[in-house]
C-alpha cells in the first residue's frame, strides 16, 4: 500500500528512553516509505503518533498530558499512541478524548500500514490517504477490536495483520488484580501477546533535533530478566538481536553519511547475540510453525554472512564479537556503548574497550543498589561485591573513563542501613556521574505487591543526597583534567549550525565565541572559537566553568585504530 503523495503528513512525538526515541525513527521510515512526509510539529499533522514510556507513573501521565494539548490544538488529527504505556495499558489510554488508535509494540511495526488501513478520520479520508482495497469507513467498524476482527475489515489490513496471529492479550487482563476493570473504550486496539513477538525496530536515531552529530542505533530489545520493580519486559518482551549484517550495514551508511561517532543502545545491551544462534537442525522450527515474518527472519539470519562469521565460533556471538566485527568492517572513527549490565562486563569486553582507540571511554553500568537484600528483593542478578568489582577492573583497565551507574532509591521496604549501603558505595567507587531514579509502581510488577511501601520524602531525600554526592565527585572528575589534553567531538551547535555560539543566552564566565564539543569519556566541553561541528579534536582544558569543561583546540584529527 502506498499513501497519496503531498498530504499534511505525520508526526511523531517520543517521550524515555534512547530505545523509544529509535523506534521513533523507525516509525518515521514507515510513513516515509509508504509516502506520507513528516509535518513540522502535531498541531500541523493528520496523524499524530506518541510514541509513550510507561516507566514510572509520571511517563504515564506524561503521556496522558500529550493526548489532552493535541487534542486541544489540532481536534482533527488522528491521534495513535504506541509504545510500552500503549502495550501495557490500551483500554485505559483508548477511553482517553481524541485517541483514534492504540498500536501496543506488538504491532509498532505495522504501525503505518495499519493507520492508513483503519483511517476513519475525514480529514485522513478526503485527502486520498486510504489506498484501493483497505476498508472504508463504514467497514472500519469501530468500537472494541481485536487484531483478528480488524483483519477481516479489509485485504490490507488483513494482509499486514496475518502474521501477527489472532490474539488480543492486553498485559492488564493478565497482570490486573480480579475483578478490577479498565474504563470502557471505543477505539480499535492493536495489542498482542509481546512475548509472541520477534521483530526488532531500527533506524539510527539522534540525540537532539538540534544536536545530530552521534546518531544512536538500537541493535538489541527487549529483556529476559524480571527485575521486581520493572515493567520493561512485559512491554518489550523477550531480548532479540539485530542480525550483524543489518548492523554493519547500518553503521556503514552512517559513516557514508559522514557521521564519525556511532552510539549502539539496546534495553539490554550486554545480551545481544544471546537469541542469535541457529538451533541444531532436528530442532529447527519448520516455516509451517512459524509466523511467515519469523521464517523470513530465521531465513535471513542464515544467509547473513557477518552472522556465518561470527557462527564458526563455538558458541553464541557475544557483544564483543559484534564490537570486534564493527571496528574490522566498518572505518568508523568512533564507536560508544550505551548501559550493560554488571554481569555483561567480561574481563574481554572490558580489555578491548580499553584497548582500542576507536570505542569511547565510556562505561555505563547500573547499580541500582548496593544491599545485598535490597538486590535480592529487586531480583538483580548480581551481588554488590560482584558490582564492585566489575567497577574497579574497568576503571583499573581505563583509569579516565567515565564510569557512570543507576541508582534507585525508595524500593519497598528499603530501610536506613539498606540506603546507607547504597550510599557508601557511591562514595566509594570511581562514578563520574550518577542517574539516580525513585522508585514508582508500576501494576502487575512484583515489586508493587511488596509490602512497607517508602514515604515519599524519604524516597526523597535519598534521592536528594545521591544527587549531591555524585555531582561533587563528577566535579572532581572534570576538575583532574585542567591542564591536561582531552580527546572531543565537536557538535552542531545548540543554537544553529555555524553561529558557533551565537545567541546563546549570555553569560559573564563563557568565552564570547565557542564551540560546543563532547569529550571520548563523555564530558562537556567548551572550545575556545569557532569550530566545524562532527570533527574529532584535541583539547587543551583550561577551567571547569558551568558544568562544562572550557580549553583550546590543539589540532584537529581523528582517532587511530
Ligand atoms: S535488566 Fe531488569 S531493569 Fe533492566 S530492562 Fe531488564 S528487567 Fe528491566
Amino acid at each position: 500500500m502506498r499513501y497519496h503523495k503531498n498530504v499534511p503528513g505525520y508526526y511523531v512525538e517520543n517521550f524515555g528512553c534512547r530505545a523509544t526515541q529509535a523506534d521513533g525513527a523507525a516509525l518515521e521510515r514507515q510513513f516515509e516509505e509508504l509516502g506520507l512526509s513528516r509535518a513540522s510539529n502535531s498541531s500541523q499533522a493528520a496523524i499524530v503518533v506518541l510514541n509513550t514510556c510507561t516507566v514510572t507513573a509520571a511517563a504515564d501521565q506524561d503521556a496522558r498530558a500529550a493526548i489532552r494539548r493535541i487534542q486541544r490544538r489540532n481536534p482533527e488529527a488522528s491521534i495513535v499512541v504506541t509504545g510500552c504505556y500503549a502495550q501495557r495499558a490500551p483500554r485505559e489510554i483508548a477511553s482517553l478524548p481524541g485517541v483514534t488508535h492504540v498500536i501496543g509494540n506488538s504491532h509498532k511495526h505495522q504501525l503505518a500500514e495499519i493507520v492508513g488501513a483503519t483511517a476513519d478520520s475525514e480529514s485522513v479520508l478526503d485527502l486520498g490517504w486510504r489506498s484501493a482495497g483497505a476498508p472504508s469507513k463504514a467497514d472500519s467498524g469501530f468500537g472494541w477490536r481485536s487484531a483478528s476482527s480488524a483483519a477481516n475489515t479489509g485485504a490490507q489490513l488483513a494482509g499486514a495483520l496475518a502474521p501477527e496471529g489472532p490474539e488480543f492479550v492486553p498485559l492488564t487482563t493478565l497482570t490486573a488484580p480480579a475483578g478490577s476493570r479498565e474504563p470502557e473504550a471505543q477505539r480499535p486496539i492493536f495489542v498482542s501477546d509481546i512475548f509472541a513477538h520477534t521483530e526488532l525496530l531500527a533506524a539510527p536515531v539522534f540525540d537532539a533535533p538540534n544536536e545530530r552529530t552521534r546518531p544512536n542505533l538500537k541493535i538489541q530489545d527487549g529483556c529476559d530478566n524480571r527485575c521486581s520493580f520493572c515493567v520493561i519486559p512485559y512491554v518489550r518482551g523477550q531480548s532479540r538481536s539485530l542480525p550483524p549484517d543489518r548492523i554493519i550495514r547500518e553503521v556503514n551508511t552512517l559513516v557514508g553519511a559522514g557521521y564519525r561517532e556511532v552510539v549502539l543502545s539496546g534495553i539490554n545491551l550486554g545480551r545481544w547475540g544471546r537469541d542469535l544462534r541457529p538451533q541444531p537442525p532436528d530442532l529447527r522450527l519448520q516455516p509451517s510453525t512459524l509466523s511467515q515474518t519469523l521464517a523470513s527472519e530465521v531465513r535471513g539470519l542464515r544467509s547473513d554472512a557477518a552472522f556465518q562469521k561470527l557462527e564458526s565460533r563455538s558458541r553464541d556471538p557475544r557483544f564483543a564479537d559484534l564490537l570486534r566485527t564493527i571496528l574490522s568492517e566498518t572505518s568508523l572513527e568512533k564507536l560508544r556503548i550505551s548501559s550493560v549490565e554488571p554481569m555483561d562486563w567480561t574481563d574481554d569486553l572490558i580489555s578491548l574497550v580499553a584497548s582500542s582507540p576507536r570505542i569511547a571511554k565510556h562505561a555505563h553500568v547500573p547499580m541500582q543498589s548496593a544491599s545485598d537484600a535490597v538486590l535480592r528483593r529487586m531480583h538483580r542478578k548480581y551481588r554488590p561485591w560482584l558490582y564492585r568489582e566489575k567497577i574497579e577492573k574497568i576503571h583499573a583497565a581505563m583509569p579516565a573513563a567515565a564510569i557512570g551507574a543507576d541508582a534507585m532509591v525508595g524500593l519497598p521496604g528499603e530501610t536506613d542501613a539498606e540506603f546507607e549501603a547504597t550510599r557508601r558505595m557511591v562514595e566509594d567507587l570511581p562514578f563520574t556521574y550518577l542517574h539516580v531514579f525513585t522508585y514508582s509502581a508500576r501494576p502487575g510488577t512484583p515489586a508493587a505487591f511488596l509490602p512497607n511501601q517508602v514515604p515519599v520524602h524519604v524516597a526523597r531525600e535519598r534521592n536528594r543526597v545521591l544527587r549531591e554526592l555524585a555531582a561533587d565527585k563528577k566535579l572532581a572528575f572534570m576538575r583532574s583534567f585542567v591542564g591536561k589534553t582531552v580527546e572531543a567531538i565537536t557538535l552542531k551547535s545548540e543554537w544553529g549550525a555555524g553561529e558557533c555560539g551565537a545567541g546563546a543566552p549570555a553569560r559573564e564566565s563563557r568565552p564570547a565565541e565557542f564551540t560546543e564539543a563532547l569529550t571520548d569519556n563523555y564530558l562537556k566541553l567548551h572550545l575556545k572559537g569557532c569550530h566545524e561541528p562532527n570533527r574529532w579534536l584535541h583539547a587543551q582544558v583550561e577551567d571547569v566553568i558551568d558544568g562544562a569543561l572550557e580549553g583550546a583546540a590543539k589540532h584537529a584529527d581523528s582517532p587511530s585504530s
